[in-house]
C-alpha cells in the first residue's frame, strides 16, 4: 500500500471520529430535550445570525429573528457585566417544543412547557407534580435550552431566550452567581443581569 493511500485512510478515519464526537454531543442534548418535553425535534435550522434551532415544526422567519433579538440583548447585557465567554450566536442551541398550555392562570397568551416539579414540589410553582415554565436549560455545555412554540406575541420569545440565556452566560462566566440564581423555587426570577 502506498504511503499516500495510508495517509488518506488515516485522515479519513480521523475526520469520521471527529464528526462522531460533535454529532454525539448534539445527540446527547437532543435525547435530553426529547425526554423532558416528550416531543420529537425533527426540524433543524439556523437563525440568520447563526444560532442552532431544533424544532417540532418549521419555525417562521419571525420566530428566528426573535431568537436572534433575544441573544443580541443577552450578549449586550453580558458585556455590560464584563462577561465575555459564550457570546457567539453559534454557541447556542434553542429547542422549540410543543406548548403544553397556551394561556396562564390569568388567561393571558403564554405558551409554556410542563416540567416534572422535582425541586419545585410544594412551592407556589407546583401544579401537582409538574410546573409550567416559559423555558428551561437542557445543557450548560453546549449551551442549550427549550422554549415553547409561539404563533404570536413574539417579543415573549425574545424575552424567554434572553432569560434562559442568562443562566448559561452565568454558568460560563460567574459560577458563584450561577449557583445563586439557577433555582427559582428559592425566590428570584428574570432578568438577573441588569
Ligand atoms: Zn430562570
Amino acid at each position: 500500500m502506498s504511503k499516500k493511500l495510508l495517509l488518506y485512510i488515516w485522515t479519513s478515519l480521523f475526520a469520521i471520529g471527529l464528526s462522531q464526537i460533535v454529532f454525539g454531543q448534539d445527540q446527547r442534548v437532543l435525547r435530553e430535550a426529547e425526554r423532558i418535553t416528550g416531543d420529537r425535534f425533527t426540524v433543524s435550522v439556523k437563525t440568520p445570525k447563526g444560532a442552532n434551532v431544533y424544532a417540532v415544526s418549521k419555525p417562521s422567519a419571525t420566530v428566528l429573528n426573535a431568537i436572534d433579538m433575544g441573544l443580541t440583548d443577552l450578549f449586550a447585557v453580558a458585556r455590560k457585566n464584563k462577561y465575555y465567554n459564550r457570546l457567539n450566536y453559534s454557541d447556542y442551541s434553542v429547542y422549540i417544543a410543543n406548548a403544553d398550555r397556551l394561556k396562564d392562570s390569568q388567561g393571558q397568551y403564554s405558551p409554556d412547557i410542563a416540567i416534572g416539579a422535582a425541586q419545585y414540589a410544594g412551592s407556589v410553582y407546583d401544579q401537582g407534580g409538574y410546573i409550567y415554565a416559559a423555558g428551561m436549560v437542557i445543557a450548560n455545555d453546549p449551551c442549550s435550552f427549550v422554549i415553547a412554540e409561539h404563533t404570536k406575541n413574539f417579543e415573549r420569545v425574545s424575552n424567554v431566550v434572553r432569560y434562559e440565556g442568562e443562566h448559561l452566560v452565568l454558568y460560563h462566566n460567574d459560577r458563584r452567581r450561577y449557583e445563586a440564581t439557577k433555582d427559582h423555587s428559592k425566590g428570584g426570577g428574570h432578568p438577573i443581569l441588569q
